[in-house]
């Protein structure tokens, strides 16, 4: 993306306070989202990201429930790959794997299918937002569990004050991570 890019893209973030706790600046993507050039030119600027990733191929993008899952589709297209969702716990019908992590405050859980990445494939995870990095940690190591090498993370947003990166960087064992868009 260029400068301009970026901008335009960052223009149609909107910036909630206090959401949702007091104190937490919140991301909303939609207004990107519901613009028909900015999520083109988003799913775009990813796919660039995520070609530009050094590793080679991805057979598998895989995308944290919700917003990961509105952008992973468009993406896995654009790469030609397959897409696998990394659901919340008790929504997949068939047998799973779980990966629970902490979060700010309590805990929570991310569940894939068990078949859900054949052994070896390269698997590319995406999250709309890089805050602390728990959230994509889990996801990497959800991946591992389920017998993919991980290609890569990429996220449209990094919020770069809450320095995700070094919480992610364990999770990564040497995977390269990207992010579109950048907040101080
Ligand atoms: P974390 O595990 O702290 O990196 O949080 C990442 C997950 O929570 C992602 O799925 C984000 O969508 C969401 N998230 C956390 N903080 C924010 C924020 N300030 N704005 C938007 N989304 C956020």
């Amino acid at each position: 993306t260029t400068d301009d890019d970026a901008a335009g893209l960052l223009s149609l973030l909107r910036a909630v306070p206090d959401h949702p706790a007091p104190g937490i600046t919140f991301w909303d993507i939609t207004p990107l989202l519901g613009d028909a050039g900015a999520l083109a030119r988003a799913t775009e600027a990813l796919a660039v990201a995520a070609q530009a990733l050094p590793g080679g191929r991805v057979d598998l993008v895989a995308g944290v429930e919700a917003r990961g899952f509105v952008l992973g589709a468009p993406l896995a297209l654009a790469l030609g790959a397959g897409f696998v969702p990394l659901r919340k716990a008790g929504k997949l019908p068939w047998r799973t794997v779980r990966q629970d992590y902490s979060l700010e405050y309590g805990k929570a859980s991310i569940e894939a299918h068990e078949d859900a990445v054949p052994a070896g494939a390269r698997v590319l995870v995406i999250d709309d937002v890089l805050a602390t990095g728990g959230t994509a940690a889990a996801a990497c190591a959800l991946v591992n569990r389920l017998g993919g090498e991980l290609a890569g993370v990429v996220f449209l947003l990094e919020l770069l004050s809450l320095q995700g990166r070094a919480a992610l960087a364990p999770a990564l064992a040497g995977a390269p991570v990207t992010s579109v868009l950048q907040t101080p």
